[in-house]
């Protein structure tokens, strides 16, 4: 199938594509994860050679380059402080095309890019489409990612009704959409990419790497590295499904204040793991988080809407144009939050619901082996609310069942944020999660991110 430039046709060849996924074996649904990578340049011509050794470990390359979201904003200004003394007002257009992916993006328009992973035969490589607003008034470049699985709908539908409800000669700032980052999964209804790798653990990606690290790359620099805020948008995953949230590290001051221009979404403490688009994105310096919204393989209305109304809150809160319609709850709720596991082996049935209040003590599901008879009850540890959770299903013990969240004031996560801020600087060292229920990442059996 391919995909031709209009708008309209654009918008009907996504949704086409997506009820092709629909029709692929729906699995139970729900899980919720998140992910990005990026990837190598996609184009040969652009990359100034670089020494790199191609079997040494990976390059580390974070001093070499600028994020250029700000760099056309700053030569258009001295442009205008350059300018003679006018006789008439200024132009009120400080704002500079936008070069994106080989291609310039007038001032004040709409356009669909092609981004080209360096992953296949260049012959056959399938472009993936990059949606674009470039606004007419200086503001922030934001990118919405989606389909970073390929299995993960919802994001898809929330990009495309979000960049066609954008009027460019009304926007400040730039808004950069990639409704299906992962196409090749998209298109076989797979959460992964064509060699079986999560893509969401390669970011930022080599360009001399695996197929994946190289996909990762070419997304990162050609795209990523143009933005100054990133929200990438995930699903659950795997037979899980997650209420509406974001998932940010709450230890970054930054990424405390960009969560709480999402409205009243609810946001979980997240540290960043390996690999995670948002994690590489954080550490080169763009404000990032990751949407979490229903489960993979389906499109869930209410979860879209919900999403759409927290971006278009951000919109507004970043100040790039105003808000079509107001989100009711406008503070955020904070979550610190921990999987609760089977402890056999069986057939797992709940009796709690996503989003539910819980109290400690409160059975949330049961786990019976078949066979034997024998079972036993998943226990809620403390106080909380049900933030994802795994469908019913056979579960082996172990299997992370559901994820319990506490709820935690925005005074204290910022006064966490800046301690932990404090404590990084000194002893590099972001860690200091002293009353951690464990230890080991909270990334158990491909449920996250
Ligand atoms: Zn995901």
């Amino acid at each position: 199938m391919c995909f031709v430039t209009p708008r309209q046709p654009l918008k009907n060849a996504i949704i086409a594509l997506s009820l092709l996924a629909l029709a692929a074996p729906l699995a139970a649904n729900e899980s919720e994860d998140e992910d990005g990578r990026h990837a190598a340049p996609a184009t040969a011509d652009q990359a100034a050679p670089r020494p790199e050794d191609p079997d040494g470990p990976p390059a580390r390359r974070d001093e070499d380059r600028d994020d250029d979201g700000g760099e056309a904003r700053e030569s258009a200004a001295n442009q205008d402080e350059a300018e003679p003394e006018p006789a008439m007002p200024p132009a009120p257009d400080p704002v500079a095309p936008l070069t994106l992916l080989d291609q310039s993006v007038p001032v004040g328009t709409f356009d669909t890019l092609y981004w080209t992973p360096d992953q296949s035969f260049r012959s056959i490589a399938t472009p993936v489409p990059v949606l674009v607003a470039h606004g007419t008034k200086p503001g922030p470049h934001l990118c919405l990612t989606a389909a970073v699985h390929g299995d993960e709908l919802n994001g898809i539908e929330m990009v495309r009704r979000l960049m066609y409800e954008l009027e460019p000669d009304e926007l400040a700032g730039t808004v950069v959409g990639v409704p299906i980052v992962n196409l090749d999964g998209f298109r076989n209804g797979s959460r992964y990419l064509s060699d079986r790798r999560d893509l969401n653990r390669y970011f930022p990606g080599r360009k001399s790497g695996s197929a994946a690290s190289r996909v990762a790359y070419s997304l990162f620099e050609n795209i990523v590295r143009h933005c100054g805020y990133l929200v990438d948008l995930h699903t659950g995953s795997q037979k899980r499904i997650n209420q509406p949230q974001l998932r940010a590290d709450l230890e970054d001051p930054r990424v405390v204040a960009f969560a709480k221009h999402f409205g009243g979404m609810t946001v979980l403490h997240s540290p960043p793991a390996d690999g995670m688009l948002r994690a590489a994105a954080v550490d080169e310096g763009i404000v990032a988080v990751t949407m979490e919204a229903g489960g993979p393989n389906r499109l869930e209305e209410e979860a879209v809407d919900y999403g759409v109304q927290a971006l278009e809150t951000l919109l507004e809160n970043l100040d790039m144009r105003k808000a079509s319609r107001f989100w009711g709850a406008p503070q955020p709720v904070f979550y610190e939050s921990e999987w609760i596991r089977a402890g056999q082996g069986g057939i797992l049935l709940s009796e709690v619901e996503l989003n539910e209040q819980v109290s400690k003590g409160q059975i949330l599901g049961t786990v019976t082996d078949p066979i034997s008879n024998t079972g036993s009850a998943i226990i809620a540890p403390y106080d909380g609310r049900v933030l994802g959770m795994a469908v019913n299903q056979v579960v082996h013990a172990g299997f992370a069942a559901y994820r319990i969240g506490e709820e935690k004031s925005a005074e204290e996560v910022e006064a966490k944020a800046e301690q932990a801020q404090e404590q990084g600087d000194s002893d590099g060292d972001g860690t200091n999660d002293d009353a951690a229920p464990a230890d080991e990442p909270d990334r158990p059996d491909g449920d996250t991110e």
